[in-house]
C-alpha cells in the first residue's frame, strides 16, 4: 500500500466517443493500453446531437450504434477501459454563454454547457437516461460522469449523488465542493504534459488527469494535433514501464481515495 502512494497516478480520459466519432484513434488508444496492460477512461456520449454541438436549438439525437458498442465492448470486458458518461447529447443548452475554451481558465459560468443552470429535474432526467442506456448496452455499472465542456454546477453534484455516481471529472470550480459521495477529479493536464512529466522530475502532482480528444493526434487534426500515433504509443509504453508512474481509472482512483479516508 505504501509503495502505491509514492507513485503518481495518471488518468487518461478520452472524451467524445459517440455515434459518429472515428474508430481509428479509439482503436490506437485501446490497443496501446491493452498491449501495455494498463487502463484508461472512455467518456461516451449516449445520444449525440446530430448537428452543431454549440447550437441550443432543437436537434436530432443519434444513439450509440451497435457497431460502436461491439467495437468497444471487448476492451471493456478485458479490463482495458472504464466507461464514463459524457453528458446525454453533448448539446449546449445555454443561450447566454460568452466564450468557450476547453482548457484552462474559464470558469463554468462562461462556458458552453449541457448542465450548468438547468434545474434539478432537467439534469436528473438527462443523467438517468444516459446512465441507464450505457449500462444496458455495455452491461456494466457507470459511476463516473464527465460533463461536456467540463461544465457543471452544484445541482449536477446533487443529482449525481442521488443516482449513485461516485466521480465527477470536470472543471476545477472552488464554488462547487464535493457533495455526498461524489469525488471531484478535475482534468488538469493535456497529452503534452505527459512528456514533461517524464523529462521534468521536479514538479510532481499526486494525480494527473489528462483530458484527451481525437484532435490531439496529428493524423486527425494537422493544426491542433500534438502527437503522431507512433509517438503516442511510445510515450504510453514509457510511462507504463516507469517505476513511479501508474495509470489508473476515475473509478479505481476514487475508491482508493475512499479507503484511505476510512483508515
Ligand atoms: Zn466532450
Amino acid at each position: 500500500m505504501k509503495q502505491k502512494q509514492e507513485k503518481i497516478s495518471i488518468i487518461y480520459r478520452y472524451d467524445d466517443v459517440h455515434a459518429y466519432s472515428r474508430n481509428e484513434p479509439e482503436q490506437v488508444i485501446l490497443d496501446c493500453f491493452r498491449n501495455n496492460n494498463i487502463r484508461c477512461v472512455m467518456a461516451v456520449i449516449p445520444f449525440v446531437c446530430a448537428a452543431n454541438w454549440r447550437d441550443p436549438n432543437f436537434q436530432e439525437k443519434i444513439p450509440l450504434p451497435k457497431e460502436k458498442i461491439d467495437f468497444i465492448k471487448p476492451y471493456l470486458k478485458a479490463g482495458v477501459c472504464e466507461i464514463a458518461l459524457h453528458g446525454l447529447s453533448h448539446q449546449n443548452l445555454r443561450r447566454k454563454n460568452r466564450i468557450s475554451h476547453f482548457f484552462p481558465g474559464n470558469r463554468n459560468k462562461n462556458r458552453f454547457s449541457e448542465f450548468y443552470g438547468q434545474n434539478h429535474d432537467q439534469q436528473l432526467k438527462r443523467l438517468i437516461q444516459g446512465k441507464e442506456y450505457l449500462e444496458s448496452l455495455f452491461e456494466t455499472e457507470i459511476t463516473s460522469f464527465v460533463p461536456p465542456w467540463n461544465s457543471y454546477d452544484k445541482t449536477t453534484i446533487r443529482c449525481l449523488d442521488e443516482l449513485g455516481f461516485e466521480v465527477l471529472s470536470g472543471e476545477n470550480d472552488r464554488s462547487c465542493t464535493s457533495g455526498g459521495n461524489i469525488n471531484i477529479l478535475s482534468a488538469n493536464a493535456r497529452i503534452n504534459d505527459l512528456q514533461n512529466l517524464i523529462e521534468n522530475q521536479t514538479e510532481k502532482p499526486s494525480c494527473l488527469i489528462i483530458q484527451a480528444h481525437a484532435f490531439d493526434f496529428k493524423k486527425i487534426d494537422l493544426k491542433q494535433g500534438q502527437i503522431h500515433y507512433q509517438e503516442f504509443e511510445e510515450l504510453i509504453k514509457k510511462i507504463a514501464q516507469h517505476p513511479k508512474l501508474m495509470f489508473t481509472t476515475l473509478k479505481t482512483f476514487a475508491s482508493h481515495n475512499k479507503q484511505e479516508k476510512r483508515q
